[in-house]
């Protein structure tokens, strides 16, 4: 019998999923909320590693169109103080992990689908284990609901009652475009990869990031209490006001760095960091699972979570194949592992969470991105994110 299979939302995680299905026979039905594959900018660059995003895509049989999109020179890299001393710099260095827009990533997982497998502008409002209830109409009769539907899952209660919490930090985004043309000295400054710019005492860091299409992407983070975007009083919508406050907070950072506040082209988007307990877990359940951020939210400074995602969809898709008449039984094997896994990568991003923010996290993650180095032998390691 082939299962009746619905996953909530088309992100890494839950296309990842219905791609090996589909590949395998199995033909699941994704529900999205977004109302086209263009309805929204899908984010920045992420780098996919070898054993987990790149191993999921693989299992797609998508390997030859990720390697048309990825970008091997991605890999440079900076870590750099708030002076602009550069501390760290890889440069040409093959660390197995090259870079992907979102975008393409989401395009390649998509193309790999038949039509009408993603149901878009499908907003689920909440679930029962029998039912799925959308904004205009409830389906029901699925063998399996997968909640692949991120941070703020609607599937997620039906596994445990735990819920995410703040982590701290707030990233305010910045975005350049036609950077090689308008924005040369920053351009320059990026190069092909990414650059982290730390302090090591102020609680404070810049992210730049290389995107395709000639566009670079940073977030400027800081210590910043949980409602300071709804309550601190600014005005999100006045890009002037918000600068104003990120060149003051940045005041005392090279000029080099901060100029990306200036020159911006768009207006700064407010991102708070939100993470679950790192360890996250929960009794099986029959015919509901999570996966993904659904599963085990964590913050961005391991560069795990897409990672992550796509392997908890290639794992589950692997159990399902392996035993489709007993989706119970698939639930209980791949969430163990899958909650073994993340919370390894959450661990590694909880604690970059708290060094990079805190006094002497400078000079600990320059001696901890050596070292990773060294281990590897000129390979990266898993959290220089
Ligand atoms: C600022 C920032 C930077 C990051 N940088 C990196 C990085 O460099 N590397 C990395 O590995 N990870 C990074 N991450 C984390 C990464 O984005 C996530 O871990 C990853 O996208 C998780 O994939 P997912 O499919 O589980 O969830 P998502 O990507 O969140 O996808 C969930 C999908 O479900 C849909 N959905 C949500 N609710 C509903 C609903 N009620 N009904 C229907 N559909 C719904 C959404 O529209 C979405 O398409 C970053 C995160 C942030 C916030």
């Amino acid at each position: 019998m082939t299962p009746k299979i619905a996953i909530i939302g088309a992100g890494p995680a839950g296309l990842t999923l219905a791609s090996i299905l589909y590949r395998n026979g199995i033909t699941s039905t994704v529900f999205e909320s977004d109302e086209s594959p263009s309805a929204r900018p899908q984010g920045g660059s992420l780098d996919l590693h070898p054993q987990t995003g790149q191993a999921a895509l693989d299992a797609c049989g998508l390997t030859p169109q990720f390697k048309k999109y990825a970008r091997y020179d991605g890999q440079d890299l900076v870590l750099s103080d708030k002076h602009h001393n550069r501390l760290i710099q890889l440069k040409d260095t093959e660390t197995g992990k090259p870079e992907i827009d979102r975008t393409q990533l989401r395009k390649i997982l998509l193309d790999s689908l038949p039509e009408g497998v993603v149901r878009w502008n499908e907003h689920l409002v909440s679930a029962t284990e029998e039912t799925l209830t959308f904004k205009t109409h409830v389906e029901s009769g699925f063998d399996l609901i997968v909640g692949a539907d991120g941070a703020w899952s609607k599937i997620r209660p039906l596994c445990c009652y735990v819920t995410p919490f703040y982590a701290g930090i707030t990233g305010i985004e910045l975005v350049l475009n036609e950077t090689s043309s308008k924005h040369s000295e920053i351009s320059a400054l990026v190069g092909n990869g990414s650059v982290f710019a730390m302090a090591s005492d102020d609680g404070r860091g810049l992210s730049f990031q290389r995107n395709d299409n000639d566009t670079i992407k940073c977030y400027a983070w800081s210590r910043r209490p949980e409602h300071w975007v709804k309550d601190g009083g600014l005005n999100w919508e006045n890009r002037a006001e918000v600068c104003a406050v990120l060149k003051k907070d940045f005041g005392d950072w090279s000029p080099e760095l901060t100029r990306i506040i200036d020159e911006c082209d768009n207006t700064p988007t407010p991102r708070p960091l939100y993470m679950l307990p790192v360890g996250i877990r929960w009794p099986s359940q029959k015919k509901v699972t999570i996966i993904g951020d659904a599963a085990h939210l964590m913050t961005p400074f391991a560069g795990e979570g897409v990672n992550m995602a796509m392997a908890d969809g290639m794992d589950l898709a692997e159990a399902i194949i392996a035993q489709p008449d007993n989706i119970a039984a698939a639930i209980r094997e791949m969430e163990p592992k899958m909650c073994e896994r993340a919370t390894g990568a959450a661990g590694i991003a909880w604690e970059n969470t708290m060094l990079r923010f805190e006094p002497g996290g400078l000079k600990r993650t320059e001696d901890r991105f050596k070292r990773l180095f060294q281990k590897t032998q000129g390979k990266a390691g898993d959290d220089t994110h």
